[in-house]
C-alpha cells in the first residue's frame, strides 16, 4: 500500500473526556483508503506558512475505507493538538498514509494481549474492530489503563463486544478511581502476573508513551516473555 495524500472533511468530533477527543475524517466522494489495522496516518496542519507533520494511528478498521477515525489527546503546549481543538466540523485538511509496521502478521497461530493506555487504545481498536467480526477464534485480551473510571475511551464498545464475542476478554485497569468502580485498580504493568501467567502461546502488543510501555516489557520480561513475543508502538 503506497501513501497517498489525501484531501479530508472532518466529519465528527466527539469529546472522550480527559482532554481526548474523537475525530471523523471523510475522504471525498470516490476516494478510499487501503491500509492494514496498526497503521497511522500523518496529519499536515498549516501553520506559519508551512505544513507540520504528526503521526496518529487510525483506530477505524480497515474495511471502513471512505473514512478514518482518530483519538487524540490535547498535548500542553502541542502545536498540533492544539490545531486541532481549533478545529469545527466541516473543516479540510489534507493526511499523508498509510505508514508503519506495527501491524498483526497474516496468519496467527497465538493468543493476543493488547496492552494500551489513553490514545494507545487507537490502533487495537482498528485491529479488533477487524479481527472479532472476521471470526477470528483464538483469545484477544484488551488491558486498557485510565486515570479515571468515568472518561474510558470507547468503554461501552469494548463492553458489548466482550458479550458478543466469548474469546474478547476487556480488563480496564484505572489508576485514579472513583468510590464506585468495582473492577480492576491500578497501572497497566501491575495486572500482567495476574492474568497473564502462562506466556506460553502468546504475545503482547503494547502501544503508548515510553515510560509505559518500558514498564509493561520488563514486567512482562520477568514473567517469562521471550522479547520475540512482545511488540510496542511508541508515541513520545
Ligand atoms: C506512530 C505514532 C502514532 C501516534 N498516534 C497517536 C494517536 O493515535 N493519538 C495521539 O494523541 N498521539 C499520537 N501520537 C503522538 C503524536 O504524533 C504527537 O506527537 C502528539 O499529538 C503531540 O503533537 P503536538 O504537535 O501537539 O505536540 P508537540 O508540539 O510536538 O510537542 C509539545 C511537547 O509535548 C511533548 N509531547 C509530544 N507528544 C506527547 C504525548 N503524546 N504526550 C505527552 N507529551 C508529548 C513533546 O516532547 C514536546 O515537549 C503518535 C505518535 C507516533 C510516533
Amino acid at each position: 500500500m503506497t501513501p497517498e495524500y489525501f484531501d479530508v472533511t472532518l466529519r465528527r468530533i466527539i469529546d472522550l473526556g480527559n482532554e481526548t477527543r474523537h475525530f471523523e475524517l471523510t475522504f471525498d466522494p470516490g476516494t478510499r483508503i487501503h491500509f492494514t489495522a496498526g497503521q497511522f496516518v500523518a496529519v499536515l496542519c498549516p501553520k506559519d506558512g508551512k505544513l507540520i507533520r504528526r503521526a496518529y494511528s487510525i483506530a477505524s478498521p480497515p474495511e471502513e475505507k471512505d473514512h478514518v477515525e482518530l483519538i487524540i489527546k490535547l498535548v500542553e503546549g502541542g502545536v498540533v493538538t492544539n490545531w486541532f481543538w481549533s478545529l469545527k466540523e466541516g473543516d479540510r485538511f489534507r493526511v499523508h498514509g498509510p505508514f508503519g509496521k506495527f501491524v498483526l502478521p497474516e496468519q496467527i497461530d497465538f493468543d493476543i494481549v493488547f496492552v494500551a493506555t489513553g490514545t494507545g487504545i487507537a490502533p487495537f481498536r482498528s485491529m479488533i474492530r477487524h479481527l472479532l467480526p472476521a471470526g477470528f477464534n483464538k483469545w484477544v485480551w484488551l488491558l486498557f489503563g485510565s486515570r479515571y473510571d468515568k472518561m474510558i475511551p470507547y468503554h461501552k464498545e469494548w463492553v458489548a463486544l466482550s458479550r458478543d464475542y466469548p474469546n474478547f476478554i476487556y480488563i480496564p485497569t484505572i489508576s485514579r478511581p472513583s468510590a464506585q468502580w468495582p473492577g480492576e485498580v491500578g497501572y497497566v504493568q501491575t495486572k500482567i502476573e495476574k492474568f497473564f501467567p502462562d506466556p506460553a502461546g502468546k504475545r503482547v502488543y503494547i502501544c503508548g508513551l515510553n515510560d509505559m510501555i518500558q514498564a509493561v516489557q520488563e514486567v512482562c520480561l520477568k514473567q517469562g516473555f521471550r522479547t520475540e513475543q512482545i511488540s510496542f508502538e511508541k508515541y513520545d
